[in-house]
């Protein structure tokens, strides 16, 4: 750009004038944020959120306590203990996650056989002290209740892919 040409530019705010005008064309667009947390984005359904253990329609725990999770879970966040019930079934008498430790990997859920740990849509999970982020099988499977209609959704929809 030559003197002149930027002279005149400055002269008559020439970036005033051009900046304004992007303003006003934005002004008439679609909005591209969101008003979180009253609106939400669409979510994947990889999207690897708070885990949650599920159980079956009649409400048996899917959990065999195989204790793949366990050993295939990189951060070692996964603690589990079973033992067999009177009708000689295998489940687990603990089942704890220290979700500082985790790392989001979803290692767990592939692991699994039955599709018994899951990582859910949940992402609005925070807290205040570090022990209320050390899930026990109660806290697990209060979440899988919780979310078992998004959970068996979203795992039917990425089916096809596996
Ligand atoms: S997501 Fe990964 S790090 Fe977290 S519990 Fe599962 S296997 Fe462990
Ligand atoms: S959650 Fe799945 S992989 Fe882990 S112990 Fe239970 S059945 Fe096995």
């Amino acid at each position: 750009m030559g003197l002149m040409s930027r002279t005149a530019r400055t002269i008559f705010l020439g970036e005033l004038v051009s900046g304004m005008a992007l303003t006003l064309r934005y002004m008439f667009r679609p909005k591209v944020t969101i008003n979180y947390p009253y609106e939400k984005g669409p979510l994947s359904p990889r999207f690897r959120g708070e885990h949650a253990l599920r159980r079956y329609p009649n409400g048996e725990e899917r959990c065999i306590s195989c204790k793949l999770c366990e050993a295939i879970c990189p951060a070692q966040a996964i603690t589990i203990e079973g033992e067999p019930r009177t009708d000689g079934s295998r489940r687990t008498s603990r089942y704890d996650i220290d979700m500082t430790k985790c790392i989001y990997c979803g290692f767990c859920q592939e692991a699994c056989p039955v599709d018994a740990i899951v990582e859910g849509p949940n992402f609005e999970y925070s807290t205040e002290t570090r022990e209320e982020l050390l899930y026990d099988k109660q806290k697990l499977l209060a979440n899988g209740e919780r979310w078992e209609t998004e959970i068996g959704e979203r795992l039917a929809a990425d089916a096809p892919y596996r």
